[in-house]
């Protein structure tokens, strides 16, 4: 908890810097008000991007990677609207002076190149966003449009320089996005740094999921179950991975930090993986995410959607349980469900396990319906991991039936 609380005072404080060094010489007038806005702006979009690194450590003492990406998504949208007020006030400040001189700092058109760059900048800024939040694009599309974000900030950084040179506000902006970005880029995406590995066993236990048994070539990462790990697949014998870092969530940790990775088809990276072989470099970071570490001693519901079931899998095949737990394993099948025949094997050895399957299309009713008659479900820890919509649904649902928002914890397997 202390980490956390610190590494969210250090991210404060460095999106106040930029504003807190000009602060002294800002009017109190709108004018003032505008500058303010436009550093308090550029340093909150500059310090978000130091929530998108994805670095394990920064991302465990951030209390996970869930947490950083809602900072991250959170400072954004507020640097975003105090940027937009700034040429606002800007010209609220000029117009009972000079209505001309208001609109020039509104016009598109005025030509001056701390104009063009200050407009260039929000465009940009704005289409990256409508991506974020209004469009529903495909990953890698948004992607795209999520990275024309750094260009709209270096745009804003070049309109800053323009206006005032280099100041120590404006070094404290570029540092913190450039050290973010770079990091982001040579670590996270290009993988350096990231522990090599070899695929020494494939098995399908279904259709359109992939098993896939990782040796260490290297030390090992040190991963406890329900943590997931970013991996990219390379070249083998005969076969050539996309080669992008992927999260998956580990579904079984061998003593010999060997790790096995439950990976279904759904879209063109993954479909590729169904027809990986032994041999095939891979190379892993992590651990990320702690989504059934440390949880509160109570009575427990887990609910898996699909192949969210891996880190339920995990654990169940590291430890027996020391609390109550009612799991429902919700999946599309009516046959051969994978890993349904090992999961009743653990509910037969362990009395504390109550299992149920449940082959269900998007209507959630059945669900619901066994949810209904758990026995004081609002005294339970619930524990959710699967898709966004059905993790929607399901928390919608809980929170109808007054579950509290903290017994509710869950693994989204999705990031944007
Ligand atoms: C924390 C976490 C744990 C996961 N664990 C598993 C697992 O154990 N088994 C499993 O089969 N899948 C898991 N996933 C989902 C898996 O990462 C995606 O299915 C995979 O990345 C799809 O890639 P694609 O190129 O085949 O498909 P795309 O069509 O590119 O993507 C399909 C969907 O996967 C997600 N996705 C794609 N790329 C990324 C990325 N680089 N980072 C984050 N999300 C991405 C997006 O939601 C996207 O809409 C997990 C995802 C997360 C966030």
């Amino acid at each position: 908890m202390r980490s956390i609380a610190v590494s969210v005072i250090l991210v404060i404080f460095i999106a106040l810097l930029p504003a807190l060094t000009v602060i002294s010489s800002l009017s109190l007038n709108v004018l003032g008000f505008s500058l303010l806005s436009g550093w308090l702006g550029t340093g909150l979009i500059a310090a978000s991007l130091l929530l998108m690194i994805r670095d394990p450590y920064w991302a465990s003492w951030f209390g996970g990677l869930q947490q950083m990406y809602r900072w991250h998504h959170g400072m954004g949208v507020l640097g975003f609207v105090l940027l937009l007020a700034h040429p606002l006030l800007l010209a609220g400040h000029y117009l009972p002076l000079d209505p001309d001189i208001a609109w020039e700092y509104l016009s598109p058109l005025n030509p001056q190149s701390i104009n063009i760059l200050g407009w260039l900048a929000l465009i940009i800024f704005t289409l990256g966003m409508a991506a974020t939040f209004v469009l529903h694009l495909p990953y890698g599309m948004w992607r795209r449009f999520h990275m024309l974000l750094v260009i709209a900030i270096a745009l804003g950084l070049g309109h800053i320089w323009s206006v005032s040179g280099f100041s120590i506000s404006l070094t404290a902006a570029l540092l913190s996005a450039a050290i973010s970005v770079g990091w982001r880029l040579l670590r996270a995406d290009r993988g350096i740094g990231a522990r090599p590995y070899e695929v020494s066993a494939v098995d399908h236990p279904a259709e359109d999921i992939t098993e896939v048994n990782l040796r260490p070539l290297a030390r090992p990462i040190s991963i406890a179950p329900s943590q997931f790990v970013s991996a990219a697949f390379f070249e083998g014998p005969h076969f050539q991975g996309c080669g992008d870092f992927h999260p998956y969530t580990v579904s079984h940790i061998a003593k010999d930090g060997s790790l096995t990775l439950s990976i279904k088809a759904l879209g063109d990276c993954t479909q590729h993986i169904q027809s990986l072989e032994p041999g095939v470099a891979v190379r892993l970071q992590g651990p990320y995410g702690n989504f059934l570490l440390d949880r509160p001693i109570a009575p427990e519901v887990w609910i898996a959607a699909g192949v969210g079931l891996t880190p339920f899998l995990a654990l169940l095949r590291s430890q027996s349980l020391t609390q109550h737990t009612e799991m429902f394993y919700v999946h599309r099948e009516s046959e051969s469900v994978p890993y349904e025949e090992e999961l009743q094997r653990f509910a037969t050895n362990q009395a504390l396990l109550c299992f149920h399957s449940l082959s269900m299309t998007n209507d959630l009713t059945l669900l619901f319906t066994w949810l209904e008659n758990i026995d004081n479900l609002n005294k339970k820890q619930v524990y959710l991991c699967g898709p966004p919509p059905f993790m929607a649904k399901v928390t919608k649902w809980l929170r109808e039936h007054d579950m509290p928002g903290q017994q509710i914890h869950f693994e989204q397997f999705d990031f944007r």
